[in-house]
């Protein structure tokens, strides 16, 4: 079981703010901006580049989520980042596919 599907199955507490029968949204537990979201699909797909055609619809709602949550906290406005990591080089600690809603500050690009 991966952290995130026991964050799904409330084996682990999390700040949730969103959930549906595709995805659920939580806080990060160490937020890198005032607001910092993970949406993670039910379904464990490992990471992005891991996504099969028969996924397209659950890449779709994901990202339409994070939009949707932007809007909710109040930082579609002033701009926000979704970032997706996938593997070592991109940064990726947890093997279940997440999007992160960065926003509430300034962000820099390129990232580090
Ligand atoms: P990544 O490095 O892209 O794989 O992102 C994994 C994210 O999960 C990191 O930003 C972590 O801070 C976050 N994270 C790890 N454990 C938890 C947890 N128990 N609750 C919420 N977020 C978590």
């Amino acid at each position: 079981m991966t952290l995130f599907e026991k964050i799904i199955a409330r084996e682990i507490p999390a700040d949730i703010v969103h959930e549906d029968e595709t995805c659920i949204a939580f806080r990060d537990i160490s937020p890198q901006a005032p607001t910092h979201i993970l949406v993670v699909p039910k379904k464990v797909i490992p990471r992005v580049g891991d996504a099969e055609i028969e996924d397209k619809e659950t890449l779709g709602h994901l990202l339409l989520t994070a939009g949707k949550i932007a809007q909710d906290e109040g930082i579609a406005e002033s701009g926000f980042r979704v970032a997706i990591n996938h593997g070592a080089h991109g940064g990726e600690t947890v093997p279940h596919l997440h999007l992160h809603v960065l926003g509430g500050r300034p962000l820099q690009w390129p990232p580090g």
